[in-house]
This record gives C-alpha cells, sequence and structure tokens, in this order.
C-alpha cells in the first residue's frame, strides 16, 4: 500500500535536511547530492510522488516491472535501473531506461553497446563495482575495474558517468557501518584512481541507500539511491 502524498513528502524533507547535514559536515555542497527515489515493489502513483515532490529521477530493480511503471506513468522523470542486468534484457533495458546503474561485465557492455546502436543512441551507464567484496553482490571486482573501464569507453554508444556500489551487511550495526565507511572509501578512491589514469571524469558515485546514505556522503557520493526511508518498508 502506498502511504499518503504529504507522509511521503516529511519523509523527503527529513531525508533530504540528513543529506544536507552531511554535506556540511563533509564541507561539500548539497546540490552536489541527488536523491535518487527508488520505487521498485511500488506502484506508478509513487512516481507522480516522485515528481510532485520535485524529484528527477526513479530508480527500478527489474526490467519489466521498470517497463510496465514507466508506460503507466506520465511523471516527467528519469528512469534509472539499478538492479541486475542480464545480457537478454540488455535491448529492453536500453529501450526503457535513462541510465544502467548496473554495468558489471564487458559481455553486458556489449549487448548494450549493440543496443544503444541500433536504437540510434547514446546510453549512459554507470559500472557496478563490488567495492565491499561482498561474495553475495553483484558487481565487477575492483582489480578489474581497469579493465571494464576501458571497455566501455570504446564502446560508440555508450557515456560512462561513474561508478556505483552496494555495501555489504554485517552481522551487528556497527559491523555494517563499518563496511559502509569501508566501502565507500574504496569506491572514491578507485574512481579517483580512474578518473586520473584514464582522463575522464567519472563524476558520478551512486552510492548509499536507506541505511547508510550518510556515511556514503561524507565519503563523496553524489547519488543517493533511497527506497524504504521515502516510501516505508517494501
Ligand atoms: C532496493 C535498492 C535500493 C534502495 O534500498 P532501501 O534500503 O530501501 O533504501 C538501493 N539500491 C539498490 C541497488 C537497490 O536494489
Amino acid at each position: 500500500m502506498l502511504l499518503p502524498y504529504e507522509d511521503f513528502a516529511r519523509r523527503a524533507d527529513a531525508i533530504r535536511g540528513k543529506i544536507n547535514a552531511a554535506c556540511a559536515a563533509a564541507g561539500r555542497d548539497p546540490s552536489e547530492v541527488e536523491l535518487l527515489a527508488v520505487t521498485k515493489t511500488h506502484p506508478a502513483a509513487a512516481v507522480e510522488f516522485v515528481a510532485r515532490y520535485g524529484l528527477h529521477s526513479v530508480g527500478e530493480s527489474r526490467v519489466q516491472e521498470g517497463v510496465d511503471k514507466r508506460a503507466q506513468s506520465t511523471a516527467a522523470v528519469r528512469w534509472e535501473l539499478i538492479g541486475h542486468l542480464q545480457s537478454n534484457k540488455a535491448k529492453l533495458a536500453a529501450q526503457h531506461f535513462d541510465r544502467i546503474q548496473s554495468v558489471d561485465s564487458e559481455k553486458l557492455l556489449n549487448h548494450l553497446d549493440r543496443a544503444a546502436a541500433e536504437l540510434g543512441r547514446t546510453l549512459p551507464v554507470l559500472l557496478q563495482i563490488n567495492a565491499g567484496n561482498d561474495p553475495a553482490k553483484f558487481g565487477a571486482e575492483p582489480a578489474d575495474a581497469p579493465r571494464l573501464l576501458e571497455a566501455a569507453l570504446s564502446r560508440k554508444n555508450l557515456r560512462v558517468d561513474g561508478l556505483m556500489t552496494i555495501a555489504p551487511l554485517g552481522a551487528t550495526e556497527a559491523e555494517t557501518e563499518a563496511h559502509a565507511r569501508r566501502t565507500f572509501d574504496h569506491l572514491r578512491a578507485l574512481r579517483d584512481d580512474l578518473a586520473t589514469r584514464c582522463g575522464v571524469p567519472l563524476r558520478e558515485l551512486s552510492m548509499g541507500m536507506t541505511g547508510d546514505f550518510a556515511p556514503a556522503v561524507a565519503a563523496g557520493s553524489t547519488l543517493v539511491r533511497v527506497g524504504t526511508a521515502l516510501f516505508g518498508a517494501r
């Protein structure tokens, strides 16, 4: 069940306040950090809330769910795929999403590049990196990131905006927090290194979710992906 708009707006205000506070503490400009509303499992009306509040983009985990929801929505938002993408769905994803955040293999890169070429468009992507070395998570290994980036930069129909990661959970709250800090610092350092080495800005650092967006902002996140704190438990 979707919560009332007023509750959503109060939640969004609170999250934005926390992002701004984390920016102030880190000496960052709050306009550098976008709040991406994760609408997965929620109805198309959730997307209308996002637009009405003035946020610019929504995140979906599953291709077909995003495609269906977008068809039901008239909201002027950008649609970002944040969930794992199989190569056989690359074409559908390239057709219906404005950006793919979960690119983690050369095989997938090739499928997306071909699909974008057929569609006559340039497809923006982020490379998903398993920066927390979590065995349960998707994402390219950090050691493979340079090769994956080189491959992505050589594909004519893709534009690499930056990197994305998901921090592993710990057994305790303190452990989860420590994992988050380590993971986000790692992704930031990797981005800085790759940007210098390859001479590309890689401006976007997509990191932080409901449980860890404040440390992500402290570490340099430019895009926090928040679902639960905006819409309630799924
Ligand atoms: C579901 C999801 C989110 C949002 O998670 P919350 O904890 O509900 O904020 C963010 N990123 C990815 C990749 C997700 O799958």
